[in-house]
This record gives structure tokens, sequence and C-alpha cells, in this order.
């Protein structure tokens, strides 16, 4: 499958139905079908050539969508780049991607003075306004489409461990999950005729961008939502007759503390899609008791495509079901195995690296050969730096990253447990814990927490809390309270920035 095969056929199958939807912005597939192919011609006039990158810098928007799709038929490669980052790290993926074209989004129309001076090379910086009129101007012209290994997305990892990396993405990785889906018999890789897909994570990551595509695939509306709010998923579950959309834990706890989420009519909503980072119980189980929709945990990562493992809903009993810890079993052709330190694969239920190996898996880092050699082994099999087992059923257990886990008087913690049992605790809003340096236990547990409005956290407490739930040994020792927890675009922790101030003149063992 191709972008350019999709495009045609949902042009022909289903010409008035619609394909894009931002606010009262409509596009029907004919309409699509159109502006993409506009897009592919203006590129190529503009003096593009297959395999060139353009960037996007802004919120998820239709156009986005539009440029993105127009450029992948023709294998011109869109890099979109997080909004949320500065002006500084823009460039800095900007100048990895020697785009010729930098597309920005609608509002950020001063980007061209937010780069001066910052890059290595002279793309063309094109306003929203202005690429709108590109498009409206354009002569669609005859193209050669690209092919399946061509590549047409290069996305950039969250950088939750270190510099982002450009991963690139083919339209046989894009379309994979679609394969997989299909041939899965269960009712949820089966779509309705009267389906929408929500897109509310940033189209930076495959959470945003993937679910666009997932619409595409399937030949439903892709309802965009140019950043995540609470409102804004809420109208469009009760307005636009979403049935299905991705969210991170971080958003799925800002849907729940919002004051309208117990008033929402949520009958149309059959699935919700969670994952990119561990979810604690607790958390978990309050959305499955809010919203009346099935549960589906993804978990892969960019490199990936996204997803590469999947938790069904039946596995989401919320009565103890020791599977609502799992990440899932495998799709159909996705491969994981769990790795010792040497490399070789380890029995049954220890826990070692999960690796990985299927048509998800990327073409490469861009520009990053040694990157690439270091996580992508000669036979194809990627190296997550996740922990994890698997089960004796096949089911997936995904502990936490490689390098977050502590490892205390010679046994290893992954924070992720921690942090699970103490979100319950009724004074908690957030929390993140890691390893500081222990003269005696080479590392401690320290939990660092966000207190809940108007609460209190008690150190004491929060230890004797953890203290029912979880081993003595990965209890936290100390417990400092912050006001936020930083996080990076993704919402995920970043875990290196809170532990960097006490590794000040220390060397970790787990790198
Ligand atoms: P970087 O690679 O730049 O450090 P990142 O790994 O956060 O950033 P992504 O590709 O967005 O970039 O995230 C993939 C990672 O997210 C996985 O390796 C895993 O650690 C985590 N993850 C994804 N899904 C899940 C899940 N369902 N449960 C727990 N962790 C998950
Ligand atoms: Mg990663």
């Amino acid at each position: 499958f191709t972008f350019d095969e999709f495009l045609t056929h949902w042009a022909s199958e289903r010409a008035d139905r619609v394909a894009l939807r931002e606010e009262d912005r409509v596009y029907t597939y004919a309409e699509l079908d159109e502006a993409t192919a506009r897009v592919a011609s203006a590129l190529f006039a503009a003096g593009l050539q297959k395999g060139d990158r353009i960037a996007w810098i802004g919120k998820n928007s239709d156009l986005y969508f539009i440029l993105f799709y127009g450029a992948a038929r023709a294998g011109i490669v869109m890099a979109p780049i997080g909004w949320r980052l500065s002006p500084t790290e823009w460039a800095f993926i900007v100048n990895d991607t020697q785009a010729k074209m930098v597309f920005a989004g609608p509002g950020f129309d001063t980007l061209a003075d937010q780069l001066a001076g910052k890059l290595d090379h002279a793309p063309t910086i094109v306003g929203a306004a202005e690429a709108r009129a590109m498009i409206d101007g354009a002569t669609r012209t005859a193209f050669a489409p690209s092919g399946t290994d061509d590549a047409v997305l290069q996305l950039y990892t969250s950088g939750t461990t270190g510099n982002p990396k450009g991963a690139v993405l083919s339209n046989r990785n894009l379309f994979a999950l679609r394969k997989h889906s299909s041939d899965l018999d269960m009712p949820y890789t089966k779509w309705d005729d009267d389906e929408a897909v929500l897109v509310a994570m940033p189209c930076a990551h495959i959470g945003g961008t993937g679910l666009g595509i997932m619409a595409l695939a399937a030949g439903l509306p892709g309802i965009i939502l140019a950043e995540f709010n609470p409102d804004g998923v809420f109208d469009a579950v009760e307005q636009h007759g979403v049935t299905r959309f991705f969210m991170v834990p971080a958003a799925l706890q800002f849907l729940l503390m919002h004051p309208r989420c117990a008033s929402v009519d949520y009958s149309r909503l059959k699935y919700i899609l969670y994952g990119a980072a561990p979810i604690p119980l607790e958390l978990l189980r309050q959305c499955i008791q809010m919203f009346g929709a099935q549960f589906i945990q993804a978990y892969g990562m960019t490199e990936t495509t996204g997803t590469i493992s999947m938790l069904p809903p039946e596995d989401h009993d919320p009565a103890g079901n020791a599977r609502m810890r799992s990440a899932g079993k495998p799709l159909p052709g996705v491969e994981i195995r769990i790795l010792g330190p040497d490399g070789e694969e380890v029995p049954v239920g220890d826990v070692g690296e999960v690796v990985t190996r299927s048509s998800n898996n990327m073409l490469g880092y861009w520009n990053l050969p040694d990157a690439t050699a270091k996580t992508v082994s000669a036979d194809g099999w990627i190296r997550t730096g996740d922990a994890g087992y698997l089960d004796e059923d096949g089911y997936l257990f995904i502990h936490d990253r490689m390098k977050d886990m502590i490892i205390s008087g010679g046994e290893n913690i992954y924070p992720a447990e921690v942090e699970s049992a103490i979100f319950g605790h009724p004074s908690v809003q957030e929390v993140a814990v890691f390893g500081i340096p222990d003269d005696k236990w080479g590392e401690s547990v320290k939990a660092v927490c966000v207190a809940k409005p108007g609460m209190t956290v008690d150190e004491a407490d929060i230890i004797a809390w953890a203290r029912e739930r979880i081993a003595p040994f990965k209890c936290p020792r100390s417990v400092d309270v912050i006001d936020a927890l930083p996080r990076n675009a993704s919402g995920k922790i970043l875990r290196k920035d809170l532990r960097a101030p006490y590794w000040a003149g220390f060397e970790r063992m787990v790198n």
C-alpha cells in the first residue's frame, strides 16, 4: 500500500465522504485527492525531487495533512517538528533534515525571524496562507508516485533519553498496521462505516500523525484538533461523532480532572487507545470507570512506526486482572523477543531488553549510521531500550526504560512500578521516581511528587503508603515535593532532568 493508492482509491469509492475536518473546514475524499495531487505537482514545480525533505513547524492542521500526504504521494519526505520545542531546537531539527522548504503552521507567522541566524542552509520558509495559495493556484500534473519502500515521513523521537533522532519511515512502515489489522479477526480491528478518528496528540509524533493515517487507510473522517485540550476532545466526541482516539496517560488525566468530564455524552465513543508511556494502574481504573468506551493499550516507539503490541479490551477487567499491567500481545507479523545482557534470548518470565522485528521497523535513523547500527541488528531486530518480559501466554510486560532502571543493593527497581504504587495516594497529583547516588546501596530510590490542589504531601505518609503496596527495597527513601514535573512535548516525564543535579560528579552504572 502507498499514500497514492489510498488517496486514489477513496477518491473514487468515497468521493463525497468527509476525509478531514478541522473546525468548520472540511475536505471530502475527492477534494483531498485533488489538493494532495496539487501539492505534489507544486513541490516538483518548485524544483524539489523525490527524496528531498520538507519540514512543518506548527500545531496540528488540515494544512499539515494535505502537505504531508501530497509530498508522500510523490516520495518527498515530510518532517513534522514539535511546535512546543524552542526555536533553537526547531533549528537543530531543520538543520538535521536539510529541508528544502519549511512550512509554518497557522499562527507561526514569525517563524522566519525565529529561525534567523540559526540555520546552516537556506530553506524556503513558507507561511500558512502562502501554502494554501500555493495549493489553490497549482495545476495538477502527472507525477511518478512513491513506491512501497520509499521514505515518506521522518519523525523525530521524543528526546526523552537524549537528542531526538530522525526515524525514516516508508509507505510500507506506515501502512503495516493496516495490514495487521485487517488480518485480525477482532471487533476493534474492524471499522464501521460511520466511525471517525480524532487526531488529538501532536502531529510531530506517531500518536498524532499515525491517527490521521489510520483514518485515511480506513476511508473515514480524521477530525483534527490543533492541540490537545479537554474541551476540544469532548466537543469532538459529542458533535463530530468521534469513535476512536489515542491519548498519552498525561492527557487522559487532564480529561479526568476537567469539570465537564463526567457530563459528556460518550455514547458514540467506542475505543480509547492509550500508550507512549507507562500508565499508573489507578489512573487506568479511573478512566475505565469514567468513559464507557473499551480500552486498548498500545506499546511501541517512533522507530517501529508506533504500535507493535496491543492489550485488547477484554484484558481490561478492573477487578484486579493482572493482565491490566501488560502491554499486550505482539500484533500479527510482529516478532518480539527478550534478550539478556549478552544478547542471548532469556527464558519466559525473565526480564531483559525488548527487541522486535517486523515491517513496522523504520528504514533507519536519518544521517546517523552509528546510532542506526547500535539500534538495528544486521538481521533487522530493533533494540527498544525498554526492559520487559513475556509471560507463558505471550503477553508482553514493559517494566520501564533500561536507562531509568535503579540498581539499589544489587536489586533492579523499575521506577514505573514505584510511581504506579504511589500514584493512588489521595494527596498526589503526579509522581516521578528515579535513582540517586547512595554510598551504601549504590543507588537509592527517590520520589518527587506534585500535590493535588489544596493538599499537602507528607514524606513519611508516602513511604508508608508505598510499603503497603510494594516490596520494601522498592520504596522511596526520600520524597520531595515540587510544583510540576518536567515533561517533554509528548507528555513524558523527563527523569534524566530530575536525576541530573544529584548525579553531578558521579557516574551512573546504567547508561
Ligand atoms: P528518545 O528515543 O528520543 O529518548 P522516546 O523513546 O520517548 O524518546 P518515542 O519513540 O516517542 O520516543 O517513545 C517510545 C518509548 O515510549 C518506548 O521505548 C517506551 O519506553 C515508551 N512507551 C511506549 N508505549 C508504552 C507503553 N504502552 N507502556 C510503557 N511505555 C511505553
Ligand atoms: Mg526511544
